[in-house]
Order: C-alpha cells, then sequence, then structure tokens
C-alpha cells in the first residue's frame, strides 16, 4: 500500500500519527489536490478554523469534522481526529495514543511536575489517550528515574566506546556493524583500536582541562564482546590511563552475543572492575534465533550466563525482543519465563523496529502485527511486575512494531545508571569511535550540541585527524555556558 498524504497544515503531525497505524507502508506527502494516483488517501484540512479530517484506506472510509477555533492546541487536536478515523478503520487501538515522541517517561516527569501525577496521568489518558497500563508504566519509570538524575551534575559527565563490529549480521538489525568474520573487518581492527585509544587519551585530557567528573562508562555495539582479552584489557587499561575514575559509579560492557563470552574475556572485565556487563539472549526459541539469522544457540546464552555468574558479575543484563519474525505471543512469554528464571539484575525489553536498511526489511518479509507484540510486551510487563523488577527507563524508536516502547526492567538498586543519565540527558556524553555521536549539555541549562564521528571504521580511521579539530569546539562550548 502506498498511503497519499494531502496536507498543507500539520502535515508533520498527520505523517507520524499515520506511521502509528502504517509503520512499514510508503507514505508520499502531496501538496495539492490533484495528481494523486493513490487509492488510500488521508486528507486533512483547516478551513475558517474547522478542521475536516477524510480518509480512504484499503476500501474503508472515516470522515471528522471539528470546529476548533478556540482550541489552544490544533496541532493536538487534528492528531486526535485523525486518530480517532484510523482506529476506526483499522480496530487497531495503539497502546500510546497520539504521544509520537521518543521519551514518554519524560513528558511524564513534565507533567509531574507541572500538575502533580494525578493530573499527569489524566492529560495522558484524556487527552493523548495512552493506555492506562502505559500511564503507569510511564509513571512508573518517571519515579524510579528520578533518583538518577539527580545523582547527575553541571560537571558530571560519561563516557562510551564504539565497537561497530559483530561476529555476524542479524537480519532485523539495521545498526552500521561489520562482521567481524571478514578479511577487511579483521585488518581493520588493530587500526581501529589504535585510533580509539588515541581518542580515549583526547577525551581524557579535556576533562582533566574542564575539570570534568566521569560518572560511567558504557561499551556498546555491535558486540563488543567480538574484542579478544587482551584488545578489551588494551582499551580498559587506557581507559585507566587518561581519566581520573575515582567519581565513577558503574562501569558496563554490553558483551552483547551470547557466543563471544569466554571466561577470559570476563575475568580481565572483572580485573578492570568492570562491574556491569550485558548479554542477549533476544529469544530463548532456538528456531526464532535461527529464523532471523542470529548465529548462536540457546545453549550459548544459558552457558554464557553461567559463566558470567562464576566469574562474579552480580549485575547482568539481558536484552529480549518482541515481534521478532514468526515468534508467537506463547513463545515470547516463555522467552521471559526463562530470563526471569535465570534472574539476571537487568531484563530490556525491546520492540522490533525494522529500519529501512535491515535484511528483514529490504526483503519485505513480513513481520509480526502490532497487536501481537501489544500482547507480547502486556505479558511482559505483568510478568516482570510479578517478579520483583521494576522499570527504570524507556524509549521509543521510529518504525517500532506497534509503535510500542523499549523498557529497562531491573530488580531495585540495580538501574543500570548510563542508561538514564544518556536517555534522560542528564550530562554530556563523550563517545568514542566509529559511529559515536558526542552530546555536549551546558552546564548552565538544557542546551545540547552534538559532535559527530565518521559513521564507518575505514573513514574514523583515514580521518581521525578531522576529529581531533573537532575536539577543539568542546574547550569552547564549556567555556560559553559555564
Ligand atoms: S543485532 Fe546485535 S549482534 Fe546482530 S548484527 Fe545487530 S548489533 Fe550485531
Amino acid at each position: 500500500m502506498t498511503l497519499a498524504i494531502l496536507s498543507r497544515d500539520y502535515q508533520y503531525e498527520t505523517e507520524k500519527i499515520c506511521r502509528i497505524f502504517f509503520p512499514n507502508e510508503k507514505i508520499n506527502l502531496v501538496f495539492e489536490k490533484g495528481g494523486v494516483d493513490e487509492k488510500d488517501i488521508i486528507e486533512t484540512n483547516i478551513d475558517n478554523g474547522t478542521a475536516t479530517v477524510f480518509c480512504f484506506v484499503n476500501g474503508k472510509r472515516a470522515q471528522r469534522k471539528k470546529d476548533l477555533s478556540q482550541s489552544e492546541n490544533k496541532e493536538l487536536e487534528m492528531g486526535r481526529l485523525l486518530y480517532s478515523c484510523l482506529t476506526e478503520i483499522t480496530g487497531y487501538t495503539p497502546p500510546w495514543g497520539v504521544l509520537t515522541g521518543v521519551r514518554p517517561s519524560k513528558l511524564m516527569t513534565k507533567y509531574i511536575n507541572e500538575y502533580g501525577e494525578r493530573e499527569a496521568k489524566r492529560r495522558f489518558i484524556d487527552e493523548l489517550y495512552v493506555s492506562e497500563k502505559k500511564t503507569a508504566l510511564a509513571a512508573d519509570v518517571s519515579k524510579t528515574e528520578f533518583g538518577i538524575i539527580n545523582l547527575s551534575e553541571p560537571d558530571s559527565f560519561s563516557l562510551y566506546v564504539s565497537i561497530p563490529f559483530c561476529p555476524s549480521r542479524c537480519s532485523y538489525c539495521s545498526f552500521v556493524s561489520h562482521s567481524i568474520t571478514t578479511p577487511a573487518a579483521k585488518k581493520l581492527m588493530p587500526e581501529y583500536l589504535d585510533r580509539l585509544c588515541d581518542e580515549l587519551e583526547q577525551y581524557g585530557e579535556i576533562a582533566s582541562r574542564l575539570n570534568l567528573k566521569i560518572e560511567s562508562i558504557y561499551f556498546g555495539g555491535g558486540t563488543p564482546g567480538v574484542l579478544e582479552s587482551s584488545q578489551l584489557d588494551r582499551l580498559c587499561l587506557q581507559i585507566e590511563n587518561s581519566f581520573d575514575l575515582s567519581t565513577l559509579r558503574e562501569y558496563t560492557v554490553e558483551i552483547g552475543r551470547p557466543d563471544t563470552v569466554t571466561m577470559s574475556k570476563l575475568r580481565t572485565l572483572k580485573f578492570h572492575n568492570v562491574g556491569r556487563i550485558s548479554i542477549n539472549p533476544q529469544t530463548f526459541s532456538q528456531n526464532i534465533l535461527d529464523a532471523v539469522g542470529r548465529q548462536h544457540t540457546v545453549e550459548q546464552t544459558l552457558s554464557a550466563y553461567r559463566m558470567a555468574k562464576t566469574a562474579g558479575f552480580d549485575s547482568i543484563n539481558m536484552d529480549l525482543i518482541a515481534g521478532l519474525t514468526g515468534d508467537t505471543a506463547e513463545n515470547f512469554s516463555q522467552s521471559v519465563d526463562t530470563a526471569i528464571t535465570l534472574a539476571p539484575e537487568n531484563i530490556t525489553v525491546h520492540s522490533l523496529a525494522l529500519k529501512r536498511s535491515s535484511e528483514l526489511a529490504v526483503s519485505g518479509a513480513d513481520v509480526e502485527d502490532g497487536e501481537t507484540a501489544v500482547r507480547m510486551l502486556d505479558c511482559a510487563q505483568s510478568k516482570l511486575y510479578e517478579s520483583g523488577y521494576i522499570p527504570y527507563y524507556m524509549y521509543r524508536q521510529s518504525k517500532c512494531v506497534g509503535n510500542l516502547e523499549n523498557v529497562g526492567w531491573c530488580l531495585p538498586g540495580k538501574e543500570c545508571l548510563y542508561n538514564v543519565f544518556m536517555m534522560e540527558e542528564c550530562h554530556t556524553v563523550f563517545a568514542a569511535g566509529a559511529g559515536a555521536v558526542t552530546k555536549l549539555k551546558a552546564p548552565d541549562g538544557d542546551f545540547i550540541e552534538r559532535i559527530f564521528n565518521f559513521k564507518y571504521p575505514y573513514e574514523y580511521i583515514s580521518r581521525f585527524d578531522e576529529l581531533t579539530d573537532r575536539k577543539e569546539s568542546i574547550i569552547d562550548f564549556y567555556k560559553e555556558h559555564i
């Protein structure tokens, strides 16, 4: 289906609402009547203060009209009219209503601060059409985040280390990651690590010049577990030599794929005081792992987890994904049960977001429908609450199945600080490596400036001098905002 949106006013809002219902369909934006070939049409219009929404999709028609001349938020009103039409046509009631932002808990926090919890919840339910369950979830996340956000101070920063390599490519993934098994990637790695160490040293000097204090470190990917013990050792040593770690609260290495875990790597990380690791099963169904081209076994996940416990890790995260191709609500529920039985300190439940660059999206393969994913997340939410986990951070991505969310759950006191610091933009994050994005947060307010590293490792290596030049702006930024 190709959807034509005919809208001069509120085109952006109209498209966002349509994306909730049709996340993977092609959308054409049209400005004038006539010349519209598509048979599926959404038309929004305001004339003399009266809003009209007309939808003709999949052979079904719905229409709404409302006088908005007295309305203070015409964009929201228009969105609600369209939402109501599309709910009627599709029979689907998206649990996040008309809320399209990436951080629902941030909005909830804002509302709680302005109006109190009760009124904040009422606004979510009555004005944004968010379900009661999701409203409660956003409020719980907002409360847990609050204490973590307050740990951050104007001179705080965190460090992100990017390892954009994986053992192989999973078909649902759109992340720019290179399979480490190719000769080209193997050849790149030593030089990549050289430059990464250089960049860490540069950030160390900047942090020291600016008297900033480090709060958390996070190695992400890709799959940082592809690094050998000696390579992990080298990076950790570089960090120890470059930064004053006396203020460090948390050190996480997202190992990623379970088949990369070895006792030697775990011991190296432990030796360098890494306190938190992530081993990501995504699902405990072997047939689903096979179907999405994730080349490891369930047994490897279980064995990696046991190894990590034996190595003494008491803060382990496991990622699960709802909506993987071929997965059913029952299967997913069993994956959640298995994760809960293992009792890792963190379980992060993602919703599949099928970006255009993923192999699955390119091949046009079917993905689970939104309603199945809603059932999967509802079930995970109930089971995790019952088992003593609390939600502590949350975000949404575009093209998420069912317009759903990703939620980090943890046993109380085991929240991943970095996730909250980064998601809520509490302080500066210096990001090293290919594809990494540094976010500078002004110490005197909320202003954020981003510095982008080159996306691909070969570019990162060959144009490293340009990145060094860009670092000068960090000092200027702080001078300007102190
Ligand atoms: S899902 Fe993870 S392991 Fe798979 S390709 Fe993407 S980053 Fe790599």
